[in-house]
C-alpha cells in the first residue's frame, strides 16, 4: 500500500505504555484474558470519555440539525432479519486441516496459483463457508429459535427503526440527522492489532436524512467535517486519507461510500466509513413492519422514504490513533542537567485525560501543600486535575509527560512570597511539549486553562 510505514518496535512500545500507565488493560487478564477484549483503566476512560464528548458537542450540540439517541443493545430479532445482518453479515472462512487455524477466506496466500495457509504453510484447507459474525444470545427463560437474537452488530439500526418515533418528536425537516455513541459486538475472527480490531467496541454513528437528489452532495459533504472533526482532536491531516470504495467494494444498496484511514504503526486502516446508503434501511424495515416511516413534505405535499448518509466512527480506534500519534520520543535534561529521552504523549489538551497536575514543590513543607490543595480545589470544578508531591520536581513532570498532562503547575516558595512580596500568589505553568515554564497569577489560572483546553 502507497505511503505505507510498518513499525513493529513503536507499536510494542505504545501498547507497554497502555499498560503501564493504565490507558488499556486486557479483559480478564487474571484469568489469562479473552482474545480480542480489552478493558479502559483510569487514564483510558478518561481519554475516552473526552472524545466521545467532543463528537457529541460537534454533531449535536453545535448543529441544528442533529438529534442524539440512545437505544438499546438487544433489539427484535426481526431487526436484523429486515436490515440483512442475520443473512448477510458473514465472513467466508477457511479452516487449514495442518494447524487447525481459521483464517478469512481473503488472509489465504496464493504461492503460484497455490493456496495455503499463512500460519503454517499447509496446504490441506477447506472450502471456504459462512461464518455469522454476531453473537447470539436468548431473551427469557426459554432457549429455543423463538428467544434468540443478537447482540447489535452495529448501532445504527436502532436509529432506523426509531426514525418514526424520533420524526415526531423532534419535528425536524429533512435534511436532518440521529446521532447515537454505543456499544457494538463482532465475533471478529482473527481480533489483532491491539484495540483495532475487537469483538466489543464502541461506535459514534450520525444517520442524515436526506431527500433523494441531496445524497450525493451531502457524502460530499461529511468528508470535509469529518476531516477536520480529526484535525480538531489532534490528528494530523497528513496522517489521514480518504479511501473512496470500489463499485465492487461497496454493499450493493450503497451509491458511494468512502473510508478515513490513518496511518497507524501496523498500516494505514480504516478509523470511519462514510457511506450512502440510499433509502435501503427505512425501506427495509418498512417493508418487514408494515409501518409507514415515509416523510411527509409540507411544502410539496409530497410523501416518500428519505435517504441516509452514515458517517460511522469506530471509538476504540480512534483512542487508539489519538495515542499512537501522541506518542513521541525526544530528548530532555534530567536533574542533573544531562539530557535523556523523553516519552511524551502530545496529546492535544482538548483530548488529554488530565488538563493539569499541581504540584508543591517539597511535601513536607506545609504552607507549599495548602496552597497547592487550595489551587487543586480553584481548578476542580473545571477540569479534570491531578495532586503530586511525591519525588523530586523533574520526575513528577516527566510522570505527566508520559501521560500526556498538557499543563503542570508548581507552588515554590515564591508563591508564598518569602522573596519577592510582587510574587505572592503566582505559580510556574509549565507547558508539555515546549517545558516552558511562565509565571502567572493563581486568580488567572482558571481562565488561562480552560481557554487552553477549550
Ligand atoms: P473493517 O473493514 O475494518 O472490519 P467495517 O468496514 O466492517 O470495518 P463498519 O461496519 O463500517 O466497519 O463500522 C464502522 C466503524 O466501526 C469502523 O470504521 C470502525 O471504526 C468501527 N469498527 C468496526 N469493526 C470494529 C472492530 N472489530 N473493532 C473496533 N472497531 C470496529
Amino acid at each position: 500500500m502507497a505511503g505505507e510505514k510498518i513499525d513493529n518496535q513503536r507499536m510494542e512500545k505504545i501498547v507497554s505504555l497502555c499498560k503501564r500507565r493504565g490507558f488499556i488493560f486486557q479483559s480478564s487478564e487474571i484469568y489469562g484474558g479473552l482474545n480480542g477484549l480489552w478493558d479502559y483503566g483510569p487514564l483510558g476512560v478518561e481519554l475516552k470519555r473526552n472524545l466521545k464528548n467532543y463528537w457529541w458537542r460537534v454533531m449535536v450540540h453545535e448543529r441544528d440539525d442533529v438529534v442524539g439517541l440512545d437505544g438499546s443493545i438487544l433489539m427484535n430479532r426481526a431487526v436484523w432479519k429486515a436490515s440483512g445482518h442475520e443473512d448477510t453479515f458473514t465472513d467466508p472462512m477457511v479452516d487449514c486441516r495442518s494447524c487447525k487455524a481459521r483464517l478469512r477466506a481473503d488472509q489465504i496466500l496464493n504461492k503460484k496459483g497455490e493456496q495455503q495457509c499463512p500460519v503454517c504453510g499447509g496446504k490441506d484447507l477447506t472450502e471456504p463457508r459462512s461464518f455469522n459474525l454476531m453473537f447470539k444470545t436468548y431473551v427469557g427463560a426459554t432457549e429455543d429459535e423463538s428467544s434468540v437474537t443478537y447482540l447489535r452488530p452495529e448501532t445504527a439500526q436502532a436509529i432506523f427503526v426509531q426514525f418514526k418515533n424520533v420524526l415526531e418528536t423532534s419535528r425536524k425537516k429533512l435534511p436532518f440527522g440521529v446521532a447515537q455513541i454505543g456499544k457494538a459486538f463482532r465475533n471478529e475472527i482473527n481480533p489483532r492489532n491491539f484495540t483495532f480490531r475487537s469483538r466489543e467496541f464502541e461506535q459514534m454513528e450520525l444517520e442524515y436524512f436526506c431527500r433523494p437528489e441531496e445524497g450525493m452532495r451531502l457524502l460530499e459533504y461529511w468528508k470535509e467535517e469529518r476531516l477536520k472533526f480529526y484535525e480538531n482532536i489532534g490528528i494530523a491531516r497528513a496522517e489521514l486519507h480518504v479511501l473512496n470504495v470500489s463499485d465492487a467494494d461497496r454493499a450493493f444498496y450503497s451509491k458511494g461510500t468512502y473510508d478515513i484511514e490513518y496511518d497507524f504503526p501496523f498500516g494505514r486502516q480504516e478509523l470511519e466509513g462514510v457511506a450512502y446508503r440510499t433509502d435501503y434501511d427505512l425501506s427495509q424495515h418498512q417493508k418487514a413492519s408494515g409501518k409507514s416511516l415515509e416523510y411527509f413534505d409540507d411544502e410539496t405535499k409530497q410523501k416518500f422514504v428519505p435517504h441516509v448518509v452514515e458517517p460511522s466512527a469506530g471509538v476504540d480506534r480512534t483512542v487508539l490513533a489519538l495515542i499512537c500519534e501522541a506518542y513521541t520520543e525526544d530528548e530532555a535534561p534530567d536533574e542533573k542537567g544531562k539530557m535523556e529521552t523523553r516519552t511524551v504523549l502530545r496529546f492535544h489538551p482538548r483530548m488529554a485525560p488530565i488538563k493539569c497536575a499541581v504540584f508543591p514543590l517539597l511535601k513536607n513543607k506545609e504552607p507549599l501543600v495548602a496552597k497547592a490543595k487550595e489551587i487543586i480545589s480553584l481548578l476542580r470544578p473545571h477540569m479534570f486535575v491531578f495532586y503530586d508531591e511525591s519525588g523530586a520536581i523533574g520526575r513528577r513532570y516527566r510522570r505527566q509527560d508520559e501521560i500526556g498532562t498538557p499543563f503542570g503547575v508548581t507552588v515554590d516558595f515564591e508563591t508564598l512570597g518569602e522573596k519577592d512580596a510582587v510574587l505572592r500568589d503566582t505559580v510556574t505553568l509549565r507547558e508539555r511539549d515546549s517545558m516552558k515554564q511562565e509565571r502567572v497569577k493563581i486568580s488567572e489560572l482558571t481562565q488561562l486553562l480552560t481557554a487552553r483546553i477549550a
